[in-house]
């Protein structure tokens, strides 16, 4: 096949997933990342191409949103945000079967970095609000699109900064939808459809030993290296138990019923861990985290130091962020100081209502088939942002897998890669949803 007989074969979701996968935009984090202003400049040409009015906010130089309102046929009607972020993060060549900025189209596939975090779910938007206004249509309520810079760090350059400075950008919006949800999982032969409705929290912290600077060779019990090391240990094999929510625990239900099993006779953990490549992404969400990340300390062979630093990833259940942060200081002990460098709220949303009614509605028209389920995610996303302006988001990315497909495992990972028939399937859903919601 030559390149222009592909060239022509591809849909346009899946030719703007690919161009937005060629704008390198890796966010190193702590304000470090190639500008997301080229792919904000991408989106805001083809939105005004439909006739919209895009505004492009820069936080920072070259730290760039999009946002655009699509009037609604009923604008009394709380309006809906549908979203997505620029930024990606980083990606190591060296590791990849293919160079992660390429966009390359393999076995059925979109490649790269981004395919499924998260320029598959911005270019779906695109093409399903462009479908509604090449038609005429209109949809329902208002819709405002909004394409946001850093949620890979937080979103400080990008959600939040929005949210501060320009909440009325999000006037009248009552609900949201955008990533790390919707996509299909097997559970033993059933195709089930994951909807977000929850979020953990996320505290990023420093633990601080301290104790006296010595010459190496002395007898010296005072060592910042070994108070750190202790902490650290008991602090990384630390059990946390099993702690449910309502989203955890209806989604427990569903699977136990999927499976023909009695929640009652068999542990959730159990239950999950048979959902195969999917089950460990909803294993983290069963209990409260806390892994250490990083170590600092010394900086010669024969000097003890006075100080001794480490970084710990901390990720608790939505109603549980202060007992889980005052469990951490017990667990580590008194002498160590405990200092939050990144902190953001849990989500829990209802599993109920209008939105969620007509995603599922929209679901099950494309896919007969399809269970939907509620499950709450171990990361964050920008709907923690939104969320300060009362704001209800969902997660739901809608994108028809096959079942053999390891999907949760690639956010972040190596070798990303959506099938391009899911693609469009989103695109078809999304269209749906508009038309209804
Ligand atoms: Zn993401």
């Amino acid at each position: 096949m030559t390149v222009e007989a592909n060239e022509h074969a591809l849909s346009e979701t899946v030719r703007i997933a690919r161009d937005l996968i060629r704008i390198d935009t890796s966010n190193r984090g702590g304000g470090d990342a190639e500008p997301e202003r080229p792919a904000a400049d991408y989106v805001a040409a083809f939105l005004r191409d439909l006739g919209l009015d895009p505004e492009i906010i820069e936080s920072a130089p070259g730290r760039a949103s999009v946002v655009a309102r699509v009037t609604g046929s009923d604008p009394a009607l709380p309006a809906l945000v549908l979203h997505g972020h620029l930024d990606v993060v980083p990606a190591d060549a060296a590791n990849w079967t293919v160079d992660p900025f390429a966009g390359e189209i393999r076995d059925g596939m979109l490649w790269g970095r981004g395919a499924v975090d998260m320029k598959d779910m911005d270019a779906m938007i695109l093409t399903a609000i462009a479908e509604l206004l090449r038609a005429g249509e209109r949809p329902r309520r208002d819709v405002i699109l909004a394409f946001f810079a850093d949620e890979e760090n937080g979103g400080i350059f990008g959600a939040h900064h929005l949210v501060t400075h320009r909440p009325e950008l999000f006037a009248g919006a009552g609900t949201a939808i955008s990533e790390v949800g919707g996509y299909s999982i097997d559970i033993e032969g059933t195709r089930a459809y994951l909807v977000q409705t929850g979020e953990k929290s996320l505290d990023w912290i420093r633990l601080r030993a301290r104790g006296t600077a010595a010459h190496g060779s002395r007898v010296w019990h005072d060592n910042a290296v070994t108070r750190l090391a202790e902490a650290i240990a008991a602090l990384g094999r630390h059990e946390w138990p099993l702690a449910l929510c309502d989203t955890t625990r209806e989604l427990v239900d569903a699977i136990a019923a999927i499976l023909g099993e009695d929640p009652k006779e068999v542990a959730p953990e159990e239950l999950v861990l048979r959902l195969g490549k999917g089950g460990g992404f909803i294993q983290a969400s069963l209990r409260n985290t806390s892994n250490p990340t990083v170590l600092t300390a010394g900086y010669k062979h024969n000097v003890i130091p006075d100080t001794a630093e480490a970084l710990v990833d901390v990720r608790s259940l939505p109603s549980e962020q202060a007992n889980v942060l005052a469990e951490v200081q017990r667990i580590v002990g008194e002498d160590i100081e405990v200092e939050t460098v990144h902190s953001d709220i849990g989500l829990e949303v209802p599993f109920a209502g209008e939105l969620v009614e007509a995603m599922t509605a929209s679901l099950t028209r494309h896919d007969p088939e399809a269970r939907v389920l509620p499950y709450l995610l171990s990361g964050g996303t920008d709907n923690k942002a939104l969320s300060r302006l009362g704001i209800v988001g969902y997660g739901f990315a809608p994108l028809r897998l096959p079942a053999d497909l390891d999907f949760p495992g690639m956010f972040h990972g190596v070798d990303e890669r959506v099938p391009l028939d899911a693609l469009d399937f989103g695109h078809r859903v999304l269209v749906d949803l508009l038309r209804t919601y």
